[in-house]
């Protein structure tokens, strides 16, 4: 579930549609989190290949830690990529805002961390543009990812959180471990399938909602 304040809008014949933010949404605040009413396709399921469905599925799906496809009922499929975003994935399954987001800003994401299977050419513009977002920039780029989370994560108790709601018991519990102790931080990485892996890093199951 996308945060509530926002929609879309169209950002032009390229790109297509994009989520805008229609209040201030501040650094911190959860702006997407998984719910009961996304779907989600198993990594066997065969219209992730069935050339009917298949790019939708690469269109509006990502992929979690173990490989499944989720797909957002809601507007959060129409999140656009940026090498400069201004929300991320955390190890905690759920989207933050690395930034203070003013009214009519774009929400924005980082498709590195999706898991995607195929390089992703980008022309966001941003002056930090890697040209093309690839698998391997997990690799390069955790720590760098990690560190904007923790700073972001460090406003996570004073902002309002809509969607804190939808957050699954046991992770809510591990992150308030986190936030209280500063122990037991879950990094980006746990995000990250590894094909022939029974469990997901780190127990996180994008399931467990
Ligand atoms: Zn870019």
């Amino acid at each position: 579930m996308i945060h509530p304040h926002t929609r879309t809008a169209h950002v032009n014949d390229q790109i297509g549609q994009g989520v805008f933010a229609t209040t201030f949404i501040p650094k911190g605040a959860m702006t997407y989190v998984i719910d009961p009413l996304d779907i989600i396709l198993p990594p066997d399921d065969p219209r992730i290949t069935d050339p009917l469905t298949r790019d939708t599925v690469e269109t509006y799906s990502y992929i979690g830690p173990d490989g499944s496809r989720i797909f957002s009922w809601d507007n959060a499929r129409f999140v656009n990529h940026s090498c400069n975003p201004n929300t991320i994935s955390t190890g905690y399954g759920f989207e933050i805002a690395l930034r203070d987001i003013m009214p009519g800003e774009q929400i924005t994401d980082d498709y590195g961390l999706f898991n995607i299977t195929w390089n992703l050419q980008c022309n966001c513009g941003d002056p930090k543009c890697r040209k093309l977002v690839t698998a391997n920039d997990p690799a390069l780029m955790c720590m760098h990812w990690d560190h904007a989370v923790m700073q972001a994560l460090a406003s996570f108790t004073s902002v309002e959180q809509p969607l804190l709601q939808y957050l699954d018991r046991k992770t809510h519990r591990a992150l308030m471990l986190y936030l209280n102790t500063g122990k037991g931080y879950r990094s980006v990485r746990s995000l990250q399938y590894t094909p022939g892996a029974t469990q997901p890093h780190n127990g996180h199951s994008i399931t467990a909602v």
